[in-house]
């Protein structure tokens, strides 16, 4: 096995997460970011979300209380960002699609920061393909179900129709979603897949214990009064003590690969929303450093 990526996938310059290093050789989770809001139909500026998330980890406590697991435990790499080309996410998707395909192949489990949410469905399908029975967790306040968006066909809210192309329905679980179209609603409730709380998707998940599980982070999920600094805000949405419960239900799963999205630090001059998001990338870094 390799014990780097190939060349001209990552740029390595830049601050690093807290406690990461730039070397993955013995490392159990591979970070990166995807600096990317091309089709952002609102309010830009998830481009910056990964250098935020980074900029602010060096302020939060390695432990976490809730899962009762230590980054000081845990060897990680951060490989940098992927370097995209500007423009059309095409091109943008490919480049995400081998970049998890090159943290697969070094024996890591990818956890991607974003960027804006249409990067998913290259990091999914590259799961996918290494593990054919993938279980996809979306937390959104939006469907994202859309076919296309202002004429682009993989628009951020396109996210969860583009991973329909990847994997079966019944395999797709959308957690407490509270935006979109009537013809979105109509689906998420015929097909089964609108979960409306966490023990909801507690109970549909535990048949399938053991099955390797994708989970993407929509920052928007959660309430706007807690993350405001993100580009398409949602009233009605969750706090840090829900995603809490949500973890501690993950902890008996099987988390192969994770992303976080949809942060627009700039949107958020007090610095929470990063702080939150980063708070977020250290759950998830555990949880795939230990399952
Ligand atoms: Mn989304
Ligand atoms: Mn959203």
């Amino acid at each position: 096995m390799t014990t780097r990526p190939p060349s001209g996938l990552f740029d390595s310059d830049g601050t690093i997460f807290m406690g990461s290093r730039r070397d993955p050789s013995d490392c159990r989770v591979g970070l990166f970011g995807v600096p990317y809001d091309g089709t952002t139909s609102f309010r830009p500026g998830t481009r910056f979300g990964p250098a935020a998330i980074r900029e602010v980890s060096t302020g939060l406590e390695t432990y976490c209380p809730q899962l009762d697991l230590d980054l000081d435990d845990l060897d990680f790499a951060d490989l940098g960002a992927v370097e995209i080309p500007f423009g059309n996410p095409e091109p943008v998707l490919t480049k995400v699609k081998q970049a998890t395909e090159a943290v697969l192949a070094l024996g890591l489990r990818p956890l991607m920061l974003g960027g804006e949410h249409s990067i998913s469905s290259g990091a999914v399908e590259a799961v996918a393909q290494r593990h054919p029975d993938l279980v996809l967790v979306q937390l959104d306040a939006h469907a994202d179900l859309r076919d296309s968006w202002l004429g682009a066909h993989h628009s951020h809210a396109c996210a969860m129709r583009r991973c329909l192309e990847i994997l079966p329905s019944q395999m797709l679980f959308q957690l407490a979603i509270r935006s979109g179209t009537r013809e979105e609603f109509h689906e998420l409730h015929e097909s089964g897949r609108l979960m409306p709380g966490i023990d909801a998707l507690q109970k549909a998940l535990a048949p399938l214990r053991g099955k390797p599980l994708y989970l993407t982070v929509d920052l928007d999920w959660f309430d706007p009064s807690v993350l405001p600094g993100t580009g398409t805000p949602e009233p009605g949405g969750y706090r840090w003590s829900d995603f809490a419960n949500l973890i501690q239900v993950l902890q008996e799963h099987h988390l192969v690969a994770a992303d976080v999205v949809e942060l627009a630090p700039q949107l958020d001059t007090s610095g929470i929303s990063s702080v939150l998001a980063a708070k977020v990338t250290r759950s998830l870094l555990l949880l795939l450093g230990s399952s």
